[in-house]
């Protein structure tokens, strides 16, 4: 399952800030505009077992070939 993350738009760490709201970036100590990501989890699994990982915005964007900004502008109901 695909899913969006918040991130500070100047050094694109995942904040829990709202996507619509600029957000205060600890790293950057400042406030900017938020940068929608996308993220997903894949289940990878052999004979001995299976484990659940997490694919960051940076691979997840490239095999999906889009960005969070392309979903959440796509999504139903949302304004164009
Ligand atoms: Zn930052």
């Amino acid at each position: 399952m695909c899913f969006t993350v918040t991130a500070c738009s100047l050094c694109n760490k995942a904040s829990n800030a709202y996507q619509n709201e600029d957000l205060w970036c600890n790293y950057c100590a400042k406030k900017v505009p938020p940068l929608i990501r996308i993220k997903f989890n894949i289940q990878i699994e052999d004979p001995t077992g299976a484990i659940e990982a997490a694919v960051f915005p940076g691979i997840a964007e490239t095999i999906y070939g889009i960005t969070g900004i392309n979903i959440t502008s796509t999504a139903p109901g949302v304004k164009k």
